[in-house]
């Protein structure tokens, strides 16, 4: 068997994706599933859309999420160069060939003329457009007089008459296109820089692709694809076209949905972790045999099996993605996770005067409930500010006639020496005093110090607080 080699093919418009991130990852879990190399290919020929440090900024998050290329742009290997705008004397040579052997032709009709023509052919109804071949039939004088005058061109393929363009996708099985459907579509724009369907064909063959992943909106492409493949004479490489990333509603994800956080940036500003980001995409539209849902980068790629690619629309869950981000995240040392939560801390409060200590405790106290490092500052600021508005239950925990009494009791019996244990002892001296106990003690002292119901351990929450603010927000009730 031929050596595996996959691709990555960005362009570099901005940050990496979900989509081009899940699109990276199963490239990546194929190669390395079968030890052959990934590849990562910058494909920036539509200059407009370039953004500064966009091919920086996809290395990056590629990066941070495990997924390395072993050829890029930074580590060229035999197939170089891996930025299409260097590439563009390839391209040319294929093209010379191309116009030479009748299978692309130059065309100098204008933007104008085109749109009129594209105008009569809607006006008279026809359902799909394409173009009417004018310059296929210019005489050689034409063309000739046409170049002395440097007039400005694109390079168009000349679609072949009654052909089929069948393939096995990996994924969706036979899919078949006829050559009817396309019209003569452009190869080189007039500015010599070649479009992406012609590029990706040079350019998969020449550095030895062997399988192409990725999403479906290029399923359309196929066929034109294939037909710059038969016309070179070239083996085409082996299509899987995957399935859209859809949201809870079954719609496909458009970058402007608000409900679904779409750029690896944004999950690894909030804390979220690389390893964990890394398991639940590779659950977006591929799922292993057995029932296991958690898997380590090694494992996956050991169990990833390309047959097992879903063919119906992959739903971003994102309770799944709390589930798995909070199940590494529990795995992790609390060191950690401190190091992880600690930055969020400082950025949303004052923890100048707070020892190191107390920051490890406030963190262990929700070590097991966090999904991402950023969700600490929700967690922990009733430690920070004092309760602004109560929630139902507080309130009604706050009413009772019980609550005051502990308050004050707690104040009493606050213990010299500041420990959990020494805290407990002061539970007991109210529980005796008061003779109040249960629900209403322990629900009562946690509504007035927190304005909640529910929370971590009540004993180790009053402990943080420390005593000077225990007093004070016993004292306000
Ligand atoms: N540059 C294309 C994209 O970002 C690559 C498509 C392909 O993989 O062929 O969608």
């Amino acid at each position: 068997m031929k050596r595996v080699r996959v691709r990555y093919a960005p362009s570099p418009t901005g940050h990496l994706h979900i989509g081009n991130a899940r699109t990276a990852l199963f490239n990546y879990l194929f190669a390395k599933h079968y030890d052959g190399d990934f590849v990562l290919r910058i494909e920036d020929t539509d200059i407009e859309r370039n953004v500064e440090g966009g091919e920086e900024s996809q290395l990056y998050y590629m990066h941070w999420l495990g997924i390395d290329p072993d050829e890029s742009p930074q580590h060229p290997g035999a197939y170089g160069p891996y930025r299409q705008m260097e590439r563009l004397d390839i391209y040319k040579k294929h093209t010379d060939w191309l116009i030479e052997h009748g299978f692309a032709y130059k065309c100098y009709c204008t933007s104008q003329e085109l749109d009129e023509d594209y105008q009569k052919q809607v006006d008279a109804g026809h359902a799909s457009t394409r173009y009417n071949r004018k310059c296929l039939h210019l005489s050689k004088k034409q063309r000739e007089e046409n170049d002395q005058q440097q007039l400005p061109y694109t390079v168009r393929i000349r679609v072949p008459e009654n052909e089929t363009y069948a393939f096995e996708d990996m994924i969706r099985g036979e899919v078949s296109f006829d050559s009817k459907d396309i019209g003569d579509w452009v190869l080189v724009k007039a500015n010599g820089i070649p479009t992406y369907n012609y590029a990706v064909v040079i350019d998969d063959y020449l550095m030895a692709i062997t399988h192409v992943f990725r999403g479906e909106e290029h399923l359309s492409n196929t066929p034109k694809q294939l037909m710059l493949y038969r016309m070179f004479g070239w083996e085409e490489p082996k299509f899987a076209h995957m399935t859209l990333i859809v949201n809870e509603q079954r719609k496909k994800l458009s970058k402007r949905d608000n409900s679904i956080m779409q750029y690896m940036s944004q999950y690894k500003e909030l804390g979220y972790l690389p390893q964990a980001m890394f398991n639940f995409m590779a659950l977006l539209g591929w799922s292993p045999e057995s029932e296991q849902e958690i898997f380590s980068h090694d494992e996956l790629i050991r169990v990833f099996d390309e047959k097992r690619l879903s063919k119906s629309p992959s739903m971003f869950d994102k309770q799944k993605l709390t589930w798995v981000n909070n199940r590494y995240i529990k795995e992790l040392p609390l060191s950690e996770v401190v190091a992880l939560c600690k930055p969020f801390l400082e950025k949303d409060f004052d923890i100048s005067e707070r020892s190191d200590d107390w920051i490890e405790k406030l963190i262990s106290l929700f070590h097991d409930q966090l999904s991402y490092g950023h969700q600490i500052t929700e967690l922990a600021r009733l430690f920070f500010d004092a309760p602004a508005q109560l929630e139902d239950d507080a309130k009604e925990a706050l009413a009772w006639e019980t609550t005051p009494l502990i308050a004050k009791s707690f104040i009493e019996h606050l213990p010299l020496d500041w420990s959990v244990e020494n805290l407990k002892l002061t539970m007991d001296a109210v529980k005796n005093e008061t003779k109040i106990k249960g629900k209403p003690l322990f629900m009562g002292l946690r509504a007035a110090l927190t304005g909640q119901c529910h929370g971590p351990d009540l004993m180790s929450t009053v402990y943080l607080l420390g005593k000077e603010e225990v007093r004070r927000r016993l004292e306000n009730i």
